[in-house]
């Protein structure tokens, strides 16, 4: 059995014309069945629809044995147990610091950053030297430099609409970013001809696009 974790939305809906390509049809409709685990045409190869966030964690775990998952999820899990061996170049974006253009930046205190990527923000800051205090929200991030909850904001741009909507500019590039295959490490190995004959239908889907 081969288990393909999956995240509702544009994830999903991107990746099953791909996958589609390597002969692999969900049975079930994810937009009206509230299964968590999907069927496909082929009895040996499931979907789980989880949390974008969680599917690192079950493939590091082998609770699936492959996964989509953005590079934000994977920069900010940041774990080396996972196999990345392909980009979809699916839902591509950057990641990018955005605030106001011409933000007053106060010098009497550390710098206050938005953002749902901790880890990433931390990462690029130190590496530059600059001392930040990170603000830790879950949603509309572009809303905190507004009220004054944060100087900068660290967010996912694809057209840079939400930000201009909000008075905001892009200001610094930290990624570009698309979606990733993942491969748990013992899958690659004990389902080693399944998995490579996935990854090759897939990487010739990807390059067809
Ligand atoms: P945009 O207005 O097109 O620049 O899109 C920005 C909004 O969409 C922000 O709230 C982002 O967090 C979100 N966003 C953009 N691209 C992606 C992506 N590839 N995956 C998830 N969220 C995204």
């Amino acid at each position: 059995m081969l288990k393909i974790a999956l995240s509702k939305g544009r994830i999903f809906e991107d990746t099953l014309p791909l996958l589609a390509q390597a002969g692999i049809e969900a049975v079930d409709n994810p937009k009206t069945s509230r299964k968590l685990i999907l069927d496909t045409n082929q009895d040996d190869i499931k979907l789980v629809v989880i949390r974008a966030s969680d599917v690192p964690t079950y493939v590091e775990y082998g609770a699936a044995d492959i996964g989509v998952a953005g590079k934000d999820v994977l920069m900010e899990y940041d774990n080396d147990d996972l196999y990345e061996p392909l980009d979809l170049k699916i839902a591509q974006c950057k990641m990018m610091v955005a605030g106001f253009k011409d933000a007053d930046i106060p010098n009497h205190r550390r710098l206050r950053i938005a953002t749902k990527y901790v880890n990433i923000t931390q990462r690029y800051f130190a590496e530059q030297g600059r001392q930040v205090e990170i603000i830790k929200l879950y949603g509309s991030m572009e809303l905190a430099p507004i009220v004054n909850l944060a100087d900068l904001i660290v967010d996912l741009v694809e057209t840079g609409n939400t930000l201009k909507a909000n008075g905001l500019v892009p200001l610094e590039h930290i990624a570009d970013i698309s979606s990733r295959l993942v491969v748990n490490k013992a899958a690659m190995k004990m389902q080693h001809e399944k998995i490579k004959d996935l990854l090759n239908h897939l990487g010739k889907a990807v390059a067809a696009k």
